[in-house]
């Protein structure tokens, strides 16, 4: 379907930060639904690295190699660039201009009030954050309304976030006339996947993930290393699939057998190891075509930066729509 022919009242925007390889748990959260969606919305996905330096401004090496992997993971997944728009967040400096404006109407205490960047905080081990860090939900906000988004597909952790863009936008268009669209966020069926440790849910920075670009021979040992039910230590034990990671990605990505293998577990009739195989199985099928198609741009590394560029165009002069309604709505256009 060509962006003209889609509807153009409605766009998508959603992204990912550049720290690392993309896992199961982005597949299922948001990458999924922005796959099935962009034939439907015209897309813009973000490869937020400004907002990566948030937590990793000390790194700053590792930035060139994550802005790539990331848009290889997109394309593996099935993001088709002729129908989604993938740009990097630092090169359309119109999101920084906007987040300026933005944080003159949003209060310190209702940053700091915000649960994920809370539990967030305690995770990265801050006892001070800094004002970056702080404010990235008004860099986020400036990130999906730059391109007036009507759609955020995300996991469940980002829901405050996207509150917060809403509060903005109310503001925004109360004191200064309807510019821009209030945005909603859209929640997988599989928001918050669970690492392989069974504690946190699955993230790039826990150690618990199966990332998209893991070798069959590495899913399979991470699955059966995985934590099950622990009541369990005879394979005939009846097993508690509601308290087993194993289980849970049954549900994700081996959906139609879930049941059956749920009834077995509880019988005691299929064990762990058994359980776990078919696991390894299910899921190295279903990452195999994104195997082959990571492997082509791999080969052909000049292709992912030119989809860049040209997504990055593309979202520039987005950008310079938007901005000029700002500037002529908020009376900063001089001469
Ligand atoms: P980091 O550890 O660097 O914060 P992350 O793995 O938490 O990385 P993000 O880049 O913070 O990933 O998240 C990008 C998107 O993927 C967000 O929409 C987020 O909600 C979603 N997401 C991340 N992890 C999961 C998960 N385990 N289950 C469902 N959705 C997830
Ligand atoms: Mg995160």
């Amino acid at each position: 379907m060509s962006t003209e022919s889609k509807n153009e009242q409605k766009r998508i925007l959603t992204g990912d930060r550049p720290t690392g390889k993309l896992h199961l748990g982005h597949y299922v959260g948001s990458l999924q639904n922005r796959v099935e969606l962009q034939d439907k919305y015209e897309t813009f996905l973000i490869i937020a690295d400004v907002q990566a330096l948030t937590t990793n401004f000390d790194r700053p090496e590792q930035l060139s190699n994550d802005v790539r992997q990331v848009a290889r993971d997109y394309l593996a997944a099935g993001i088709d660039p002729e129908k989604t728009t993938i740009f990097v967040q630092s090169m359309v400096p119109e999101i920084a201009e906007l987040t300026i404006f933005y944080s003159m109407i949003i209060t310190v205490n209702q940053l700091r009030h915000n649960p994920t960047i809370k539990s967030e905080a305690e995770q990265y081990g801050y006892r001070e954050m800094t004002y970056g860090f702080l404010g990235y939900p008004v860099s986020q906000a400036a990130d999906i309304t730059f391109c007036r988004a009507n759609l955020v597909p995300v996991g469940e952790d980002q829901i405050p976030h996207i509150e917060q863009t809403r509060k903005i936008v109310r503001k925004f268009n109360n004191m200064y006339g309807d510019i821009f669209p209030e945005p909603e966020a859209l929640i997988s069926k599989f928001p918050r996947l669970m690492g392989l440790d069974g504690k946190s849910k699955m993230s790039k920075s826990l150690n618990n993930a199966i990332f998209l670009s893991d070798s069959a021979e590495e899913v399979t040992e991470k699955i059966r290393q995985a934590k099950t039910d622990p009541a369990r230590i005879h394979k005939d034990d009846p097993g508690h699939p509601e308290v087993c990671t194993v289980y849970h990605y049954h549900q994700a990505f081996n959906q139609s057998a879930a049941a059956e293998i749920a009834s077995q577990c509880r019988a005691g009739k299929i064990g762990c190891v058994g359980c776990k195989k078919l696991l390894a199985e299910k899921l190295n099928e279903f990452l195999a075509p994104m195997h082959n198609r990571r492997e082509k741009y791999l080969a052909k590394p000049e292709l992912v930066d030119q989809i860049l560029l040209a997504g990055t165009e593309k979202a520039r002069q987005e950008a310079a729509k938007t901005m000029a309604k700002v500037r002529s709505a908020m009376k900063i256009n001089y001469f």
